[in-house]
């Protein structure tokens, strides 16, 4: 029997009041439910700002190296059972087992970056014009924070909205995305082993229209950090806009990978196959538009389809697949849908573009890794987010074509350029739109040690992660200190 998850409020598993759950089911193999989850509403969210609203006064009293200190004992908690965390990934989500061991990784790996900033120093000292006065800076944490998560990394992108919330001296309620809810538990699950105080975190699942929505709309909460889709996200900006409370938004992208004449075309393709495909092109920085130099565009193109159709596309747990399913069947519409879209709209399909069925295909919402080619950039293709494993090949006649094409999309999130030439490397570096910027490596891939976030309609807001991230989870004090009378 599939087990029956609880929420955490307030140090307690506990059940919705409605006794109602949802399932979590495995898009690789549809039979398998991985679990129940609660179908929270309002009630349970109001329980869990009042919980948090309750915990933060001596949370956020405890020193913050104290505070860093649970974060520690949680990462290597999570450290010890980091294989069947991500073998649970793989059937919540699709992604392969490595892509979700890399994840659980990283996940480890940010639990403990931000347990190092407890004990580091991050204010100022600036000194005063006037004399015997001592000015410094010191960060307070917000209060109450909402933390709203996307299915796609259901560990990486809860670890890195939870620790500087909490390393900060905030407590939190996380709603996580209702597709892969059990990823963020194994997380929480970790924090309650360490020890965490009561009331610090707070993990509450249910629809994003009902437990997502009474969040957002709690008066305790003092800011919101989501990641999602623009229209959600847009909508949530709209609402809180006016009630001074904090936002920030992670959403999606239409990021080019730029492939001058002089690359390495073997190189090239390496780069385009691991940005638009891996993941199932479920990631917020996949590449989903190829711009290359005309020169080369034909012997690219022919390497780039004959490297596409070997990939070997299957349930992420099997070894030697490459691109497990689509997460749910809506998505697999939303691929298939686009695909119908670009060949009416007058894109020619290269390879792929169809459901994969028979055999073990017929249990799961697997698509083929898809290629377009004479995209042209008012395309819907070119234009609007897929979020599966589609590209569109843009040609350029040079560089500056190049930067037009890559520059006329409303997003903004990562972009990357394949090249040796270093003027127009540097040039690409200058004039991207991008708030992530790659140079001979995919648009997908970056660090926890270093900010992300996007520009344009991609991203609203402070940074995350990287020493940035504390930004948002913290507001400036600014103290001038006479010391003589
Ligand atoms: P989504 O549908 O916007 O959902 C994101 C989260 O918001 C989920 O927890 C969802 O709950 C919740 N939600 C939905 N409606 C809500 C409402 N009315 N009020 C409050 N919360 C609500 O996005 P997704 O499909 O999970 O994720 C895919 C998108 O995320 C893509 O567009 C991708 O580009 C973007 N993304 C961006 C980044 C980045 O850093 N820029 C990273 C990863 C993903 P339910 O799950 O219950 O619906």
């Amino acid at each position: 029997m599939p087990e029956v998850y609880r929420n955490l409020i307030g140090g307690e598993w506990v059940e919705c009041k409605s006794k109602q759950t949802f399932p979590n089911i495995n898009p690789a193999n549809i039979d398998e439910v991985l679990g129940h989850f609660q179908a929270s509403g309002a009630e349970e969210v109001q329980a869990a700002c009042d919980a948090a609203a309750k915990a933060q006064p001596a949370w956020a009293a405890l020193p913050a190296p104290a505070r860093g200190e649970y974060l520690f004992k949680a990462a290597e908690i999570l450290e010890s059972r980091l294989a069947k965390v991500a073998e649970d990934m793989t059937r919540e989500e699709g992604k392969t087992l490595p892509e979700a061991k890399g994840e659980v990784k990283r996940a480890i790996n940010i639990f403990r970056y931000f347990g190092g900033e407890g004990a580091r120093s991050f204010s100022y000292h600036i000194p005063s014009e006037r004399p015997n006065v001592f000015c410094y800076t010191m960060r307070k944490p917000l209060g109450v924070v909402g933390l709203i998560t996307p299915w796609n990394f259901p560990s990486a992108i809860p670890a890195w909205k939870m620790a500087p919330a909490i390393v900060a001296g905030n407590t939190v309620v996380i709603k996580p995305a209702s597709l892969a809810p059990l990823s963020p538990y194994r997380l929480v699950e970790a924090m309650v082993e360490a020890g965490i105080p009561a009331g610090v975190v707070n993990y509450v699942t249910g629809s994003g229209g009902a437990a997502g929505n009474a969040l957002v709309e709690h008066p305790a909460i003092r800011a919101i950090s989501f990641t999602g889709s623009c229209s959600v996200g847009n909508a949530l900006h709209e609402k809180l806009a006016g009630r001074k409370v904090r936002v920030q938004l992670e959403m999606g992208g239409k990021n080019p990978t730029i492939v001058l004449k002089d690359a390495n075309l073997d190189y090239a393709v390496d780069i385009l196959v691991n940005g638009a495909f891996f993941s199932t092109g479920q990631k917020c920085t996949a590449c989903s538009r190829a711009i290359i130099e005309k020169d080369i565009y034909k012997p690219l193109v022919e390497k780039l389809v004959a490297r596409t159709k070997a990939l070997k596309v299957g349930n992420g747990l099997e070894p030697g697949v490459q691109i497990g399913p689509a997460v749910d069947d809506k998505q697999l519409e939303t691929d298939l849908k686009y695909i119908e879209i670009a060949k009416k709209e007058g894109a020619k399909l290269l390879c792929g573009g169809n459901r994969l069925t028979g055999g073990i295909y017929d249990k799961g919402y697997f698509v083929e890794p898809t290629i377009f080619d004479g995209v042209t950039p008012e395309m819907r293709i070119a234009q609007e987010e897929v979020f599966g494993p589609v590209l569109a090949l843009m040609a350029a006649n040079d560089f500056d074509d190049a930067m037009r094409l890559a520059n006329g999309v409303q997003f903004g999130l990562s972009a990357s350029i394949v090249s040796r030439d270093l003027t127009r490397v540097h040039q690409f570096i200058n004039d991207i739109e991008a708030g992530l910027i790659t140079v001979n490596l995919p648009t997908a891939g970056v660090e926890y040690q270093l900010p992300f976030g996007g520009t344009k309609e991609s991203s609203f807001g402070m940074r995350e992660q990287g020493p940035l991230a504390l930004d948002f989870y913290t507001e400036t004090r600014t103290v001038y200190l006479k010391y003589t009378q």
